[in-house]
């Protein structure tokens, strides 16, 4: 019983997870989903287990068998453009895929449950960005955020203008858009962590993602909280923190609080165990 209470929370994830993957198997007939889904929790809920286990490169682990099989097998090899602009083409396409659906749990509804766990464990951009050196930011946080809008319009408008004009062999192209919008956004991504001395400059700022997963995560059933009357003041977690959130305060408004990755940086860091 004391074991399954330690790891309920990988025990949880794994069963969200098997539930997707089942349900999609056999309501869309398509083995892919159960090894897909199966896969993710999987790597997930190990990640969990191995955090629970204080290993240092949990998250680490993670990012990466969940990042390289995306941006290698699904992207590479199946040809699926996982990113923004293949939502918006299956969207124009009106096929309930492999984006949509990736989308769909990913960034649109599991945001409710695991806030932006994607970010923190799973993303493929932020997979490379977090090797660099810059893991906390040195400087305040830029009034930059208005970007992001830009680059998911201009990604719709791309999409949009691809489809208005009847252009020919548009997979190909959305294949080739996949490979060109990765090396933009790891070129932007790497040069602007060096610019504002901050690995996760491109999610603060451009990540066109972001304007789905802020408003989900707000109400993310998954969060970390602060236990009041532990805590000391020490402002550790604080400074320990990739994303500038202001985790002493438990309300749902507080600072970038829709900016957690749940990297758990804050919780490791805490002298009094108070998160
Ligand atoms: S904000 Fe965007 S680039 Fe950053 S981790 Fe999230 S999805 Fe990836
Ligand atoms: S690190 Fe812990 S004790 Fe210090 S301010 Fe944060 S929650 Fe409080
Ligand atoms: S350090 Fe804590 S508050 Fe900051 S992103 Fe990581 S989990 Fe969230």
């Amino acid at each position: 019983m004391k074991t399954i209470k330690k790891y309920i929370y990988p025990i949880i994830i794994f069963t969200i997870f098997e539930a997707v993957a089942i349900t999609l198997w056999l309501t869309k007939n398509n083995l892919f989903y159960l090894f897909n889904f199966s896969y993710i929790g999987i790597s997930i809920s190990l990640g969990v287990v191995l955090f629970i286990k204080k290993y240092k490169y949990a998250r680490r682990i993670v990012q990466l068998l969940v990042g390289l099989y995306m941006l290698v097998y699904l992207g590479l090899i199946c040809n699926e453009n996982m990113q923004i602009e293949g939502f918006w083409y299956y969207l124009f396409t009106g096929v309930f895929e492999a984006a949509t659906i990736h989308y769909a749990v990913a960034k649109i509804f599991g945001p409710l449950i695991f806030g932006r766990g994607w970010c923190g464990y799973a993303c493929w951009t932020a997979m490379v960005l977090d090797f660099l050196p810059y893991k906390v930011p040195s400087q305040p946080r830029k009034k930059l955020g208005w970007i992001r809008y830009v680059t998911f319009a201009l990604s719709f408008i791309f999409v949009a203008a691809l489809f208005l004009s009847k252009v020919g062999g548009i997979e190909r192209i959305m294949f080739w858009a996949f490979i060109i919008g990765n090396v933009v956004y790891y070129a932007v991504g790497i040069a602007l962590a060096f610019i504002f001395k901050d690995n996760r400059a491109f999610c603060k700022y451009i990540c066109p993602i972001t304007v789905f997963l802020k408003p989900m995560s707000y109400f993310s059933l998954i969060r970390i909280k602060c236990k009041k009357d532990k805590c000391v003041n020490c402002g550790k977690c604080k400074r320990v923190c990739p994303m500038d959130v202001d985790v002493t305060d438990n309300s749902r408004k507080r600072a970038n609080g829709t900016e957690c990755i749940l990297c758990m940086e804050c919780v490791k860091n805490c002298p009094k165990d108070a998160l």
